[in-house]
């Protein structure tokens, strides 16, 4: 076990951090990855972004704890959560059980600084995600203020199969939705598999993020380039993907955003 998961694992009851949930409904999209929605803590806030902190009770009684970023429109009743379930992994065998009705621990802040509040200008805004690094983008793309505030939204799901593109009908269905749709802004999709050859249209690519991205795939599909001045892009998920494609986005004099210094883009590494 390591030192970041034994530092997760507190005492039942011994929290006053957290308020307790019930889950209302469970969906799998496959047999490792799943969302659920549970009942909002009273007064909880959220920026589309961030991320909540869950906790589940052992059979011993501990509380184990992880991150999991919020999926559900920042106006929902409920909170609503994309996740996978990893093989060992302590969280994880406590999940697999989750069935509506059960109780889940929510503390009673959000965090995370993955938010387009941190991008003071630019038009284009990228996101690029792998796996469940797509959850904070539903949440986003959810918000009527970011359609507004960009001209162009592309998102860039990137799974090993095309099974594990999740969250597609909702996806296709944004720009149809009114408080969205008078933003303005144009959505354009791009799932990625890097498995499989399947397709699920004409945007659908069969290559890594970083492979896309180096060799032009990426932008000549969305029908757009990648400009220090007009692009804002937000990378989430599998670590290794964010270090290559930061490496990326500096050789093309991107920066990432600072507290006192604006850049062009953010991350949330999700291990
Ligand atoms: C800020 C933040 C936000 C996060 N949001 C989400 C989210 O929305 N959905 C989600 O599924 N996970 C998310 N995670 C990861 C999550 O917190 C857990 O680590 C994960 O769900 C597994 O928990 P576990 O206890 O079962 O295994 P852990 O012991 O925590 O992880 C074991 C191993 O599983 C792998 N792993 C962990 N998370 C993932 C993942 N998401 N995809 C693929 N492999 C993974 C890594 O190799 C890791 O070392 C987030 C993590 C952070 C730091």
């Amino acid at each position: 076990m390591t030192n970041d998961v034994k530092s997760n694992i507190i005492s039942a009851g011994n929290s006053p951090k957290h308020t307790t949930e019930t889950v209302t409904s469970v969906h799998y999209w496959t047999k490792t990855l799943l969302s659920f929605r549970c009942t909002r803590p009273p007064g909880y806030q959220f920026t589309p972004g961030q991320f909540a902190r869950l906790g589940l009770v052992t059979e011993s009684g501990e509380i184990v704890s992880r991150a999991y970023s919020v999926t559900s429109a920042p106006n929902e009743t409920e909170l609503e959560f994309f996740l996978i379930l990893v093989p060992n992994g302590p969280f994880s065998a406590l999940m697999c059980n989750l069935r509506s009705g059960d109780q889940i621990f929510v503390e009673k802040f959000s965090y995370g600084f993955m938010t387009t509040d941190r991008f003071v200008d630019g038009e284009d805004l990228w996101m690029l995600a792998t796996g469940t690094g797509l959850g904070p983008f539903i949440s986003i793309l959810q918000d009527p203020s970011v359609w507004k505030r960009f001209r162009n939204l592309v998102l860039v799901h990137c799974v090993r199969n095309t099974e594990e593109l999740a969250y597609q009908p909702l996806l296709q269905s944004l720009p149809q939705r009114p408080a969205l749709a008078e933003g303005g802004a144009q959505l354009v999709l791009i799932p990625a598999t890097t498995r499989d050859t399947d397709t699920t249209g004409p945007r659908h690519l069969h290559a890594r993020i970083t492979t896309i991205l180096e060799n032009g795939a990426l932008e000549s599909t969305a029908g757009r380039p990648i400009t220090v001045d007009s692009s804002r892009v937000m990378i989430c998920g599998n670590p290794d993907m964010i270090t290559a494609t930061r490496n990326i986005l500096y050789q093309r004099g991107m920066r990432p955003c600072r507290k006192a210094v604006p850049g062009q883009f953010v991350t949330e590494d999700y291990w």
